[in-house]
């Protein structure tokens, strides 16, 4: 299979690091020296511009910061649109928003490139192991298209409906994890400032019914140990929540939970920049305590 692949970013990179092993991959990046530093680790083939990728692969792999990034690499005249070949397969990997997704199937679905929204889940290291969940929006026909070559990273690849459904359960998943490691920092901090230990809080949260995927790893690895390591920018959670809040508008539901999330992740962004972890809103929360929450 000829594979192009775009974003070699975070959790780009250790994806098409598998499709490297196993298929002709082509990939192109915006910072160039990221792709030849990653064709040389791995062996694969640099493109010099997004058309160049598309015009020589059987399907095109995207995985960018946000839909917008998508829309812009389909442009212009050395864009993608320019390259792909009737009867590629186009997959979004990116955690993207589902009306730019339909509105990006349908401007493919007239050179005859078949879309499909396959936004990820578990994070760098599920997706250094291989074994992603992956949430597809596409038509049954292209689902079984598409499945073959998510195996290649992914290990639970589940259909969720046409076009946009992909992208509308990975912005509700990432706003739930949102609403967790805001709950848990508040919780924690009070707890520590109430005399227990957090080792201790979070081990009887984990035998408790108030645990979450946020107290069994998240916490324990990043913010017990302080190591706080950079894999999944707040930038992005942030912008995953907005994308959650706009569904709830758009299907008339009431969100004031997910909402004043978003509010606080929003202002997290503003105060700790771009390239904060997610996590690392929890920092806010310390500071306004007063305490750390430590191991
Ligand atoms: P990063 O910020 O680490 O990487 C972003 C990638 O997009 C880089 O390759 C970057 O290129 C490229 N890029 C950024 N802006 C542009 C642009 N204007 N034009 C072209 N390329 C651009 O992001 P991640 O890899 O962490 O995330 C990618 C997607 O996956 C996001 O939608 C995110 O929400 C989602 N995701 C991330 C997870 C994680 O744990 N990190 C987990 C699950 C989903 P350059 O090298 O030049 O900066």
């Amino acid at each position: 299979m000829r594979v192009g692949f775009l974003g070699l970013g975070a959790i780009g990179s250790p994806m098409a690091a598998h499709l490297a092993r196993r298929d002709e991959l082509t990939v192109w990046n915006r910072t160039s020296s990221r792709a030849s530093a990653f064709c040389a680790r791995y062996g694969c083939r640099v493109a010099a511009t997004p058309r160049e990728l598309a015009s020589e692969a059987q399907v095109v792999i995207t995985c960018l910061p946000t839909s917008r990034e998508v829309e812009a690499l389909l442009q212009g005249p050395d864009g993608l649109e320019a390259g792909l070949r009737s009867g590629a397969l186009f997959i979004d990997c990116t955690s993207g928003d589902p009306a730019t997704s339909r509105r990006v199937a349908e401007r493919l679905s007239r050179y005859g490139v078949a879309f499909v929204d396959a936004p990820v889940s578990g994070g760098v290291a599920a997706a250094e192991a291989g074994n992603l969940t992956i949430m597809v929006g596409a038509d049954p026909a292209t689902f079984e298209r598409a499945r073959p070559v998510l195996a290649g990273f992914g290990k639970r690849i589940e259909h969720l409906g046409p076009v946009g459904a992909g992208h509308a359960m990975k912005a509700v998943n990432n706003a739930l994890l949102a609403v967790n490691i805001l709950a848990l920092g508040e919780g924690l901090a009070a707890l520590v400032k109430a005399g227990v230990s957090a080792r201790t809080a979070i081990n009887v949260l984990n035998s408790s019914s108030g645990r979450s995927f946020v107290s069994e790893v998240l916490v324990p690895e990043r913010v017990l140990t302080g190591s706080w390591p950079r894999t999944f920018r707040l930038a992005l959670l942030d912008k995953d929540v907005g994308i959650a809040r706009e569904i709830l508008r758009e299907t008339g539901v009431d969100g004031p939970v997910i909402d004043l999330v978003g509010t606080l992740f929003s202002r997290a962004r503003t105060e700790l920049g771009e390239q904060a972890d997610h996590l690392e809103a929890i920092k806010l929360i310390e500071r306004q305590a007063g305490r750390e929450i430590r191991g």
